[in-house]
């Protein structure tokens, strides 16, 4: 049935808002249709501006807060509004705790259509989300679009949804360093004018600067993406990064001349120091190479891998699969108190460096295999290798069901979920539910304050 559609483009009109969308938007209504106006909270009532109609809903900006939420916070960052980095930062960090744990819930009641705890009913126990004291600088971690406006080399975030670059001066979620480093690019890059990428005709050499920095070694790495094999100039750009930032103990060529919007090229060039640095969690060191992929947020990682350790509940007796297992992270920190944690995962390079994490900790009873977690763990399985606890930890797409139903029918006793999507993660709760595995408990942990993304840890048993 054709709705009717009670609202006109560039029209202003007053709305209650009374949800939140899956980005922190704010949601309101006119007649029954759907509204979604960025930065409205709900509670308040807004004047907004219809920016754009669809058939079943529009999008609207704020004009005026008429009602204003006492959750409503003066954003620290000046460029919030265009950039595309954040999209929390107008909601105190209290509330923010609580969209993201509520936006677990929906997920779970109306994805997954399970039930949680509620007053004098039985279900999922879902916890408050774990947040920062500091909610902010919390990155070790930024991959920047390098640009060009009128003559001027510009390194900054997307605005949402496009590819058009917001310049930045200092990024208040990112390591602070991090901002010198920026500044120090952008003034090599004018001073040598150098070309910088140009997506539309695939023109031009800089396309986007990395950096990295372990926040318990202090090293450093900067990576620096090219559309080239010679990277013009490089040794100036390594005497003045190793002359004004300190612990720069890596300076990374990397190529990429695909008209892609992957950011890493497959070679790396090392142009100064190591080919990679070195970090720590729990007192575990770990390589990482510029591909790698590494937590982005080293002090609730620890949090997150201590939850992933409790809700394993290990003896020290059990076999484990720690499927998507990265670099290794996850299975070594398991392997303190597991008789033999197996590991897998697809990329060969993370592979790699779970190995030589291993090593390096003297761990001995871990094994890393690279493969399809959906081929490698039914493999392991046919060969009468069986795990009393298996971790999952996929990307945001979810597990294979396959992969679930291979999991369910080698029995293990429990199950960790780590997830970075809650919807995903809802339909495959419901999946392992059919499958005989009961979720228990849900924590989420804010590994990544000031944006909307939830990441969760979950504790499934067998029934
Ligand atoms: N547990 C790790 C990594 C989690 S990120 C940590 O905490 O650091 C998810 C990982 O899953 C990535 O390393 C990605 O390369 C890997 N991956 C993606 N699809 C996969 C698949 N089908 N089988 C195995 N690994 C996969």
């Amino acid at each position: 049935m054709k709705k009717n559609v009670p609202v006109l483009k560039n029209e202003t009109y007053t709305i209650n808002i009374d949800a939140h969308g899956y980005e922190g938007e704010g949601i309101g209504r006119i007649e029954d249709f759907t509204i979604f106006v960025k930065n409205a909270i709900a509670g308040e009532q807004v004047q907004t501006q219809i920016l754009k109609v669809n058939k079943n809903f529009a999008f609207g900006k704020i004009i005026k807060i008429i009602k204003k939420s006492e959750n409503r916070d003066q954003p620290i960052c000046p460029i919030y509004n265009k950039c595309g980095g954040c999209n929390l930062q107008h909601l105190k960090y209290r509330a923010q705790l609580d969209f993201k744990k509520k936006r677990v819930e929906d997920c779970i009641e109306r994805i997954g259509k399970l039930k949680i705890v509620s007053l004098g009913y039985d279900g999922i126990n879902i916890h408050e989300t774990i947040g920062m004291e500091n909610p902010y600088r919390y990155r070790n971690k930024a991959q920047l679009p390098i640009s060009n406006l009128g003559g001027e080399a510009v390194i900054g975030f997307y605005s949402p949804r496009s590819h058009d670059i917001i310049p930045m001066e200092h990024c208040y979620i990112q390591c602070e360093a991090f901002d010198d480093i920026i500044k120090l690019v952008k003034t090599w890059i004018n001073k040598y004018n150098i070309s910088t990428y140009d997506e539309k005709n695939g023109q031009g050499i800089l396309r986007h600067l990395m950096v990295r920095k372990s926040f318990r070694t202090g090293e450093v790495m900067v990576v620096i993406v090219v559309n080239s094999n010679e990277l013009p100039h490089s040794d100036e750009l390594i005497h003045v990064l190793t002359e004004n930032i300190s612990d720069v103990k890596s300076v990374i060529q990397n190529i990429n001349k695909k008209a892609t919007n992957v950011i890493l090229g497959q070679k790396c060039i090392t142009l100064f120091g190591q080919d990679k640095i070195v970090d720590t969690i729990d007192g575990y060191s770990f390589d990482i190479s510029p591909l790698s992929f590494f937590q982005v947020n080293p002090k609730q990682t620890e949090i997150l891998y201590k939850k992933v350790l409790e809700y394993a509940n290990l003896s020290g007796n059990e076999i484990v699969f720690d499927a998507y297992c990265g670099t290794g992270t996850i299975s070594l920190f398991l392997s303190q108190k597991a008789k033999k944690v197996y590991g897998v995962e697809i990329i060969k390079e993370a592979i790699d460096n779970a190995k030589a994490n291993a090593i390096e900790n003297k761990i001995k009873n871990t094994e890393f295999i690279v493969g399809e977690a959906e081929e490698v763990i039914p493999q392991l399985i046919n060969k009468g290798i069986n795990a009393e606890v298996v971790v999952v930890d996929p990307p945001r797409k979810g597990c294979a069901q396959s992969l679930l139903e291979a999991i369910a029918s080698m029995k293990p006793n429990r199950i960790v979920y780590v997830s970075c999507d809650p919807g995903t993660l809802a339909r495959d709760l419901s999946i392992l539910d059919g499958l005989g595995y009961e979720t228990i408990e849900i924590q989420p942990v804010d590994m990544f304050p000031q944006t909307s993304h939830v990441e969760n840890v979950v504790k499934i048993v067998r029934k």
